[in-house]
């Protein structure tokens, strides 16, 4: 169409890296989605992770404070029991002072406690005066001589008299006949008598039947329980060891008087066992959360991408819709800059996109003589003056400097707030529609003319046929007249032929005189015609088909009309043919290249008048070529025409049509350049109302 316009080669090369720009992109926006979902999962899979950890964490941290409370309780559970064994001691001091009966209760103590490996029964001064052993076991000093093990016992004995009270001696091996040994630990109880020290008793324990028989039942099925070092070596041990993968290990203080000794509790539990009891629910419950999340978000994401296809489609159908527009299409901004134009409007003036858009006034396609005009125009638009519905008629200019005509319709542009962010415009090159409004026009004029001539003609030759006749008869009745009176002897015998001849003569001349009358009738009768018009509407009625040329020759129509004019009585139809001549005439004078500022001033207003008619004149005024004075003398000569297609009728009936309604024709040279032809017709009398609306 014009230089926009790119091989179809190139335009091809062109599609193709756009499907494959558009492929990469959606591939890209793919493989984004995947990472988004994998970056989910992983996020999901390190807090189930952690979870599972915590909760580990906080199951053994209760295993563990579970155990330190079991230690706690054992500790407890010994220091109950020790002290209950002092009170039967102190019972057994008091009842029996006799070494007899010592011996019988002593036994009797020893096999109800099976952790007492033996009882003595001692002096102030440590010499023995009784002792029993366990009858459950073997003796134990058998293989160690009692008094090779007194070192430990006569300590606490000494303590125990210091203090007056229980004291235990620090734990000592004792190795035993079977090759084996024990760690054994000493009570030693002062006895007094009336504030005297009479004697002490001593009870060897055996540290691990102390631990069987008083924490086996109830703590050792479950754990190891043992004596322990400060080092952590194992004095005793007794309980179940079970075996488990998780060692967990409580410790706790067995303060007593003269001894401390160290309470170890060890428990295996195997952390498998946590899962049946949190992490079921827990996994289980957060499954079910992580599923319906997935799901939702699953159907969440089609629905996002179906709208992103609905959108993207919805994008390519309004890029093909703008792009298959013969309509230009231009959006500007509230300054007035242009933010968009489709590939019609590009077409249409001429000029790329990018040379369109982001420009304000002045446009490139604003024809530089219009530049102030326009200018005014956008400012007018951007005071926020709503242009007509049905659009202005413009001009604009192509790239290679052609004027074209365009009709722009224009609505406001407002966005997804509501507000108003520019203007649309639409714009139609109607020069093509121009083109065919002006070959109709002037063969409408043509016919019209034709017409006119046709009628011009009919008449004519009515008017010799009817005239023929008697114009034929007269000839011939003359001529007989004439040879009667060339022959002077037949003179007296041919008066009466020639006064009758003169007779038929006068009768045929009165038949072509009535031949004439009826054609005169004929005018006469378009007088019945006449109407009261006001001079506006004969000048509205013309406007439409001047303005037509006027477009065409780019010629601007100004109308001047004086308020208050009288109504005109006149043929409408003929004034209006009048009117229509000569504004053609004015412009057709005006359409040189050399002729700038092109106006035709159509103007009514009163003319002199005298007190029984007052007048109207309708003037037409061009600033053409002029008449020059040969063509003057003869301008309302019929059939002179300067002009190649001009018939020369146009001013002279005119002239006719304007006298018979009893006016003036005249022409007169413009002051600086160009011609005015002015005529007056009469104001219709003042009782007749007036035709005001216009034809056309
Ligand atoms: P036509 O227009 O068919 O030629 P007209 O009788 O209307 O016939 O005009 C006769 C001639 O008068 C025209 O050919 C033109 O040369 C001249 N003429 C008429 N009006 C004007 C005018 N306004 N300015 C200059 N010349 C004119």
């Amino acid at each position: 169409m014009n230089t926009l316009s790119k091989p179809p080669i190139f335009r091809a090369a062109v599609q193709r890296l756009r499907a494959w720009w558009a492929a990469q992109d959606e591939r890209i926006q793919m493989s984004g989605r995947r990472s988004l979902w994998a970056a989910l999962m992983a996020l999901v899979v390190a807090v189930l992770v952690t979870l599972v950890w915590l909760a580990g964490r906080y199951e053994i941290s209760q295993l563990q404070a579970t155990l330190e409370r079991d230690t706690a309780d054992a500790v407890s559970d010994i220091r109950i029991s020790l002290s209950r064994d002092v009170q039967t001691l102190q019972a057994l001091q008091a009842q029996h002072t006799s070494l007899k009966t010592w011996s019988a209760q002593a036994l009797g103590l020893l096999r109800d406690n099976r952790d007492w490996l033996r009882l003595e029964w001692r002096d102030p001064q440590m010499n023995i005066k009784a002792f029993v052993d366990s009858p459950l076991r073997k003796p134990v000093f058998e293989r160690t001589p009692r008094t090779d093990a007194l070192t430990e016992t006569s300590q606490s004995c000494q303590r125990a008299r210091r203090f007056n009270g229980p004291a235990y001696s620090t734990s000592y091996y004792l190795p035993q006949t079977d090759g084996l040994g024990m760690e054994v630990m000493e009570l030693c109880l002062p006895q007094t008598q009336e504030g005297e020290l009479v004697g002490y008793t001593i009870v060897t324990y055996g540290l691990q039947p102390l631990l069987a028989e008083r924490l086996g039942n109830s703590f050792g099925r479950r754990n190891e329980v043992s004596f322990t070092e400060a080092d952590g070596t194992r004095l005793a041990i007794a309980g179940t060891h079970r075996r488990g993968l998780r060692l967990f290990t409580a410790q706790q203080l067995v303060d007593l008087p003269g001894n401390t000794l160290v309470l170890r509790m060890d428990s295996r539990r195997g952390e498998p066992n946590l899962f049946p009891n949190v992490l079921t629910a827990l996994v289980t419950a957060m499954s079910i959360a992580l599923i319906t999340v997935m799901v939702l978000l699953v159907k969440d994401s089609r629905r996002r991408l179906k709208a992103e296809r609905d959108l993207a489609d919805a994008l390519a159908f309004r890029k093909a819709m703008e792009d298959s527009l013969v309509t230009g299409l231009r959006a500007r901004d509230l300054q007035g800059r242009i933010t968009y134009v489709n590939p019609a409007f590009c077409d249409m003036v001429g000029l790329p996109a990018h040379a369109l858009i982001g420009r304000n006034a002045p446009m490139p396609y604003w024809p530089p003589e219009m530049v102030d005009e326009y200018k005014q125009r956008q400012a007018i638009r951007l005071a926020g003056n709503v242009p007509p519905r049905e659009g202005f008629e413009s001009v604009f200019m192509r790239a290679d400097g052609s004027r074209f005509p365009v009709l722009i319709i224009e609505a406001p542009l407002i966005n997804t707030q509501g507000q108003q962010s520019g203007w649309m415009g639409a714009v139609i090159d109607i020069s093509e529609q121009r083109r065919i409004e002006e070959v109709s026009r002037a063969g409408q004029e043509r016919l019209q003319a034709t017409a006119r001539l046709a009628t011009v003609g009919e008449m004519a030759s009515l008017l010799s046929h009817e005239l023929n006749q008697p114009l034929a008869a007269i000839a011939s009745y003359a001529n007989g007249s004439l040879n009667l009176l060339k022959d002077p002897d037949a003179l007296a015998q041919s008066q009466d032929d020639v006064h009758m001849a003169l007779r038929r003569i006068a009768e045929q001349a009165g038949r072509a005189g009535r031949v004439i009358n009826s054609v005169h009738d004929f005018v006469r009768r378009r007088d019945q015609t006449r109407e009261a018009v006001a001079p506006h509407a004969l000048i509205d009625a013309i406007l439409p088909l001047v303005n037509l040329q006027a477009r065409k020759l780019q010629v601007n129509v100004v109308t001047r009309i004086e308020p208050r004019l009288p109504a005109v009585w006149c043929d409408r139809t003929m004034v209006e043919q009048v009117l229509l001549n000569l504004a053609r005439n004015g412009m057709q004078a005006m359409d040189r290249p050399e002729c700038t500022g092109r106006v035709l001033v159509l103007q009514a207003k009163r003319a002199a008048s005298n007190p029984e008619q007052s007048w109207v004149e309708l003037s037409v005024t061009d600033v053409g070529t002029g008449i020059a004075p040969e063509v003057a003398e003869q301008l309302f000569t019929p059939f002179f025409t300067t002009k190649a297609e001009g018939m020369g009728l146009g001013l002279s009936l005119c002239r006719t049509v304007v006298e018979q309604h009893g006016g003036h024709l005249e022409f007169e040279a413009q002051a600086s350049k160009g011609t005015v032809f002015r005529f007056t017709l009469p104001a219709a009398p003042l009782d007749q109302p007036s035709t005001s609306a216009g034809k056309a």
